[in-house]
């Protein structure tokens, strides 16, 4: 009857000769933008530690309260306090999802780091299929929405129309269905970090620097609590900032217009001119230099309000300003970092 035994106890020196085998054990991080998230804090970190903790790789995580106006960061502190492994950056104002998920992205250091949201949209069990796609040696792990049925329908059918059109304009190309749900290997965050540009649309920026990727499919849950950040106006402002972050289509697209307009208006012009020569001056084409006038003219403030976006981009940019700042940091142990230069 002591075989039973002894099959356990070399079962466990067995698993810890692995352990002392193994190189040093890998680490995670976890960042998650909140804005306004305080009645999900509980529920999540309820049903994210014991999902970290099954990995089974040391971890962190990181919370970027940007500007919350709800108690989200009291919050924060109070879990962090009985949570060593959580860590508090929190951004002196709202500076935006993007601007948020670059200032964690600054401050992980695991080997792997994962982005989620904080509404508890992005279910915490999927972290343990991209860490395994990551063990086999994948470098980008995105999740990719099996459905979207949480959305409203016109903001699918938007999504749609804005997804062509931008894989038709600029040099990226986004794959359905994936946001920013995903896990990326210290190789991409490095990558991402030394990005310098301000504008930062980080869907397009994940496809720019490629890597080895896989797509894993999970299914949206509806927020948990509170409500979205992103009004359509938002969100169109988003789109926007995609097209002009990795297309210039938009700046180049004057030139062809022009062209396609003077030329058959020079034909027109000849026209005019030898039907005048031949049978003297006509009524006065009140109508038509209306409409040319106005149309051209439009045609031009439009040109004009392309550049001038471009222009304002430049000027972001050149300015140099920081992406975010940082106002106070909980439980990070290394000395405080600049702000997001
Ligand atoms: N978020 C943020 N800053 C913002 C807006 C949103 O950090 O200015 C966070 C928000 O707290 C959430 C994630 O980004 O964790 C996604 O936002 P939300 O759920 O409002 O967007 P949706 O899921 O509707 O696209
Ligand atoms: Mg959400």
């Amino acid at each position: 009857d002591t075989a039973p035994m002894l099959t356990s106890l070399s079962a466990a020196s067995g698993s810890k000769a692995q352990q002392a085998a193994a190189p040093a054990a890998k680490r995670l991080s976890i960042v998650i933008p909140m804005h306004n998230e305080e009645g999900n804090l509980a529920a999540l970190f309820q049903r994210l530690v014991p999902v970290l903790e099954g990995i089974g790789l040391p971890f962190e995580i990181i919370c970027v309260d940007d500007g919350s106006r709800d108690g989200t960061f009291a919050a924060l502190r109070g879990h962090q306090a009985l949570e060593p492994r959580l860590k508090l950056l929190r951004l002196s104002r709202n500076f935006g999802k993007e601007a948020a998920m670059s200032a964690g992205l600054r401050h992980a250091v695991g080997d792997a780091v994962v982005l989620m949201d904080g509404d508890l949209q992005h279910p915490p069990e999927t972290i343990a299929t991209f860490v395994e796609q990551w063990r086999q040696g994948m470098q980008m792990v995105y999740g990719v929405r099996a459905s979207r049925l949480t959305d409203p329908w016109l903001r699918r059918f938007l999504t749609k129309i804005y997804y062509r059109l931008l894989d038709n304009l600029s040099e990226v190309t986004l794959p359905r269905g994936a946001g920013d749900f995903r896990l990326l290997d210290r190789s991409v965050v490095d990558a991402l970090n030394a990005m310098p540009e301000r504008n930062r649309f980080m869907k397009g920026l994940f496809s720019w620097v490629g890597f080895r990727q896989v797509a894993v499919p999970f299914e949206v849950a509806q927020r948990h609590a509170g409500a979205t950040s992103f009004n359509f106006w938002r969100l169109l402002r988003f789109g926007l900032d995609g097209v002009a972050s990795f297309s210039n289509v938009p700046l180049r697209v004057w030139s062809w217009l022009g062209i396609a307009l003077s030329v058959p208006s020079f034909f027109y012009g000849l026209v005019i001119i030898t039907k005048t020569i031949m049978f003297g001056r006509d009524t006065p084409g009140y109508a038509s230099l209306m409409v040319a006038v106005l149309f051209l003219g439009g045609v031009q403030l439009i040109g004009l309000g392309v550049l001038g976006d471009y222009l304002g981009r430049v000027f972001t940019e050149v300015k140099g300003r920081p992406m975010y700042l940082v106002n106070e940091k909980v439980g990070f142990d290394d000395a405080p970092l600049a702000g997001g230069a």
